[in-house]
């Protein structure tokens, strides 16, 4: 595999680009819109420039991985030569099996079409095409550059072969690989979101406030920042979304999202992006003070 068709120019898609392109795969990035290109082309260069002044990459490798990269805003253009396409567009399930089908539609027969999806079912995207064997997850972590994990999830339909191609460019591009099976919420966001409602729930049962919960997973469990906190970097509308995703899949009162975490978003308290969750942001990231309490 040579030519990567990479869908969506958003915070996942310019990542994704940025990976390939550094280990020089020809990569042809696409979004409806085009400020979206213009925006990854600019945080692209941005993020390579940090890796020059770490003397990690030199100049030359930087413009090199750059010029690897053809921007498109029309998707029929943008993957007719693709060995691999890879969808990051909008998590909204219409959307994609409408792109799914596009794809199918425009890239050549034997391209892998695979999605970077956080919870939409990989088997219903890969029915949407002619080539449902040719379809998988390769689930991504934020910030791409960084982050080492490739959740590699394999649809009911999809051929061993293909998923043994996927685990093998992945760890050509220097991630870890790790395959599972297409069910709700993959393993990622199926044991990270039940933890984090558990953790909304102990704030809306008043067992502990919003920094002794954090607190506590921070010094106890040694992760890197606390339950509640991490959900605001996430996105509380996205923590609520990926939690129906799992209610309804299962079917078990267990993924149920707690009421707090429902009328948070509901009131707009989104986290880190709206500036207010179980933080208040306004004085920045680093100096953010506790904005929620069970009382509320
Ligand atoms: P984003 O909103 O930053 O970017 C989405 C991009 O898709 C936008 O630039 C938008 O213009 C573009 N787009 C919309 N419709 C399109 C179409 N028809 N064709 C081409 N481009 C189109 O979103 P994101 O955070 O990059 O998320 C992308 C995908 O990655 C989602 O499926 C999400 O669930 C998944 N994901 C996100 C994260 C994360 O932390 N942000 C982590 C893992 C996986």
């Amino acid at each position: 595999m040579k030519n990567i068709s990479v869908i969506g120019g958003g915070t996942m898609g310019n990542g994704i680009a940025h990976v390939f392109a550094m280990k020089d795969y020809q990569v042809n990035l696409i979004d409806v819109r085009q400020e979206a290109l213009d925006k990854a082309l600019a945080t692209i260069g941005k993020n390579l420039d940090r890796m020059v002044a770490k003397e990690r990459i030199s100049e030359q490798d930087k413009a090199q991985a750059l010029s690897n990269i053809k921007t498109y805003t029309s998707l029929k253009e943008g993957v007719e030569t693709a060995d691999l396409v890879i969808e990051a567009a909008t998590e909204n399930e219409s959307l994609k099996l409408k792109i799914f089908a596009d794809m199918d539609e425009h890239a050549p027969s034997g391209a892998i079409l695979a999605t970077n999806t956080s919870s939409i079912s990989i088997t219903k995207l890969a029915a949407a095409t002619q080539r449902p064997n040719k379809v998988i997850g390769m689930h991504f972590m934020n910030p791409v550059p960084i982050m080492k994990l490739v959740e590699v999830i394999a649809a009911y339909q999809t051929d061993k072969s293909v998923t043994d191609d996927i685990m093998e460019l992945s760890t050509a591009i220097g991630k870890s690989p790790t395959l599972v099976n297409d069910y709700p919420g993959f393993i990622a966001n199926r044991i990270l979101m039940p933890m984090i409602n558990e953790a909304v729930y102990s704030l809306f049962e008043g067992v502990a406030g919003v920094n002794e919960i954090d607190t506590v997973m921070k010094l106890g469990m040694a992760h890197p920042m606390g339950a509640l906190q991490l959900a605001d970097f996430i996105g509380l509308d996205v923590c609520l979304a990926i939690l129906n995703v799992l209610h309804d899949g299962f079917g078990n009162p267990k993924y149920a999202p707690c009421p707090l975490l429902v009328n948070m978003v509901t009131a707009g308290n989104l986290g880190v992006k709206s500036g207010k969750g179980f933080y208040d942001y306004a004085n920045g990231v680093k100096d953010a003070t506790v904005a929620a309490s069970f009382a509320k």
